[in-house]
C-alpha cells in the first residue's frame, strides 16, 4: 500500500515522525507493508523550523519538495495544491495523510479529494469555533473531505459527531471512519524524553537562569498580526520575567514583529527556536509555560507542568476543565493573575485523556487494514 503523507509546518514534522516510525516497526512485522512517500511543502523552510528535525528525529527525507514562492494563504495553499497534484499523479498514492491544521493540510487533503484519493487526517475533530483562525477554516474543511477521522480525543470525536460525520459521504457510499486514537504528540513525547540530550547552547541558557525560569512561544496570527495584542503578551511576559526569568525561543513571525515597543526587561530571553530535543528539556525544566501553541499546551500537561494559554479559546478544553491550564487571552491583568496561580495549580497527568502513547501504531494498523 502507498502512502503519501503531505507535510510542511513544524508540528507536523513531529507528528510525521511518530507514524513513520509506526510504519517501520509494522513493516517490520510483515504481515502488511506501507510504503510512505513524503512530499514537503516547504511551509517551514529555516534550518531551524525544518532541517532540525529531520535530523533529530529521524524522519526520512522527503522524496518530494515543494518551491514555495509565495508567503500568502491564498497564493501559498495554492501553490502546495498544484505542486500535490503534480506528484499524485506521479506516485498514485492509495492514501494521502494530513496532519493538523496548517495550508499544507487543507492543500494536501483538497488535492487529493479531486483525484478520488481517500485521505486520513491525524488530529481530527479539534474545533476553537473560532472561524476568524485561518486553522479552524483548514481543519473544517480537512475534516469533511476525509475517509479516515483519527481523533485525539474524545471531546474532538464528539464535536465531529454534532456536525454529522456519521452522515457525510466522502466517495460514492463511503462514510468517514471516525476513530479515537489518542494524541500522536504524546507517543513524541514519551518516546524523545528518553533520547533528550540538551545541547550546549541550552544547557547554557538554562544555567543563566539559575534553573528557575518559564518558558515561553508565541506565533498565532491572532497575537502576532495584531500590533495591540502583540504589545501586550510582551509586556506581561517581560514584566513577569522580572519575577522570574522567562526563556522564549521565538518563531520568525513574531521575530519579524520586534521590536514591538516599551522596553523589554533582559530577563525575558528571546533565543531562536530550537530542536524538538532541546524544547523537552526546556520543558521538562520549566516551571510553568506561556504559550498559544496548540501543541505546547498539551506537551506542559506531559511534563506536568501548569500552562497559561495567550489565546481566548483552546481546542484542548479537557486541560482547561482539568484546572492545569488558564486562558488568559491578551489581557494583561488576566496573564498577571494566572502567574500568581502557577504555585496553586496541580496537574493531575495520568488520566490517558489523549490515550496511552500508541496513538501511531493505531493509525497504521488502521490504514494497513483498509
Ligand atoms: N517546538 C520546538 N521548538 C521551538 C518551539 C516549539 O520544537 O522552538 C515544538 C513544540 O515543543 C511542539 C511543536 O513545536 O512540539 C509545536 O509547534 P507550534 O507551536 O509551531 O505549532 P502548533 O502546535 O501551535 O500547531
Amino acid at each position: 500500500m502507498k502512502l503519501l503523507t503531505v507535510i510542511g509546518a513544524r508540528p507536523q514534522f513531529i507528528k510525521a515522525a511518530v507514524v513513520s516510525r509506526a510504519i517501520k516497526v509494522l513493516n517490520r512485522s510483515r504481515s502488511h507493508q506501507i510504503e510512505e512517500v513524503i512530499v514537503h511543502s516547504g511551509q517551514h523552510y529555516d534550518i531551524n523550523m525544518s532541517d532540525v528535525f529531520f535530523a533529530e528525529l529521524d524522519i526520512p527525507a522527503p522524496n518530494h519538495r515543494l518551491n514555495l514562492t509565495k508567503t500568502e494563504h491564498g497564493a501559498m495553499t495554492g501553490e502546495i495544491l498544484e505542486g500535490v497534484e503534480r506528484i499524485i499523479t506521479e506516485v498514485k498514492p492509495d492514501i494521502v495523510l494530513v496532519y493538523g491544521d496548517t495550508n499544507t493540510t487543507l492543500a494536501g487533503a483538497l488535492a487529493a479529494s479531486k483525484f478520488h484519493v481517500p485521505i486520513a487526517h491525524v488530529e481530527a475533530g479539534l474545533r476553537s469555533f473560532n472561524m476568524r483562525m485561518p486553522e479552524e477554516i483548514n481543519r473544517v474543511l480537512t475534516d469533511r473531505i476525509s475517509r479516515w477521522l483519527f481523533c485525539p480525543s474524545q471531546a474532538a470525536a464528539g464535536n465531529l459527531e454534532r456536525e454529522g460525520a456519521r452522515t457525510w459521504q466522502v466517495g460514492p457510499g463511503i462514510q468517514p471512519e471516525i476513530d479515537i486514537v489518542g494524541d500522536v504528540m504524546l507517543d513524541a513525547a514519551l518516546y524523545y524524553k528518553e533520547k533528550a540530550k540538551p545541547t550546549d547552547a541550552v544547557k547554557k541558557i538554562i544555567g543563566h537562569t539559575g534553573g528557575q525560569y518559564y518558558l515561553s512561544t508565541l506565533h498565532r496570527a491572532e497575537n502576532v498580526n495584531d500590533l495591540a495584542r502583540l504589545k501586550t503578551i510582551f509586556r506581561a511576559l517581560s514584566d513577569i520575567s522580572r519575577k522570574r526569568p522567562v526563556i522564549m525561543p521565538l518563531h520568525p513571525r513574531t521575530r519579524n514583529m520586534l521590536p514591538v515597543d516599551g522596553s523589554l526587561s533582559d530577563t525575558l530571553i528571546i533565543i531562536d527556536p530550537v530542536g524538538y530535543l532541546d524544547m523537552i528539556t526546556l520543558l521538562a525544566n520549566c516551571q510553568s509555560v506561556f504559550t498559544d501553541s496548540g501543541g505546547l499546551q498539551k506537551e506542559a500537561y506531559y511534563f506536568g507542568k501548569p500552562c497559561i494559554t495567550l489565546r481566548d479559546e483552546t481546542e484542548w478544553v479537557e486541560l482547561t476543565a482539568l484546572g492545569c491550564n488558564i486562558l488568559t487571552g491578551a489581557n494583561y491583568a488576566k496573564i498577571i493573575d494566572a502567574e500568581n496561580q502557577l504555585t496553586a495549580m496541580k496537574v493531575e497527568n495520568t488520566l490517558l485523556i489523549y490515550g496511552n502513547g500508541d496513538a501511531g501504531g493505531k493509525i497504521v494498523n488502521i490504514l494497513a487494514r483498509r
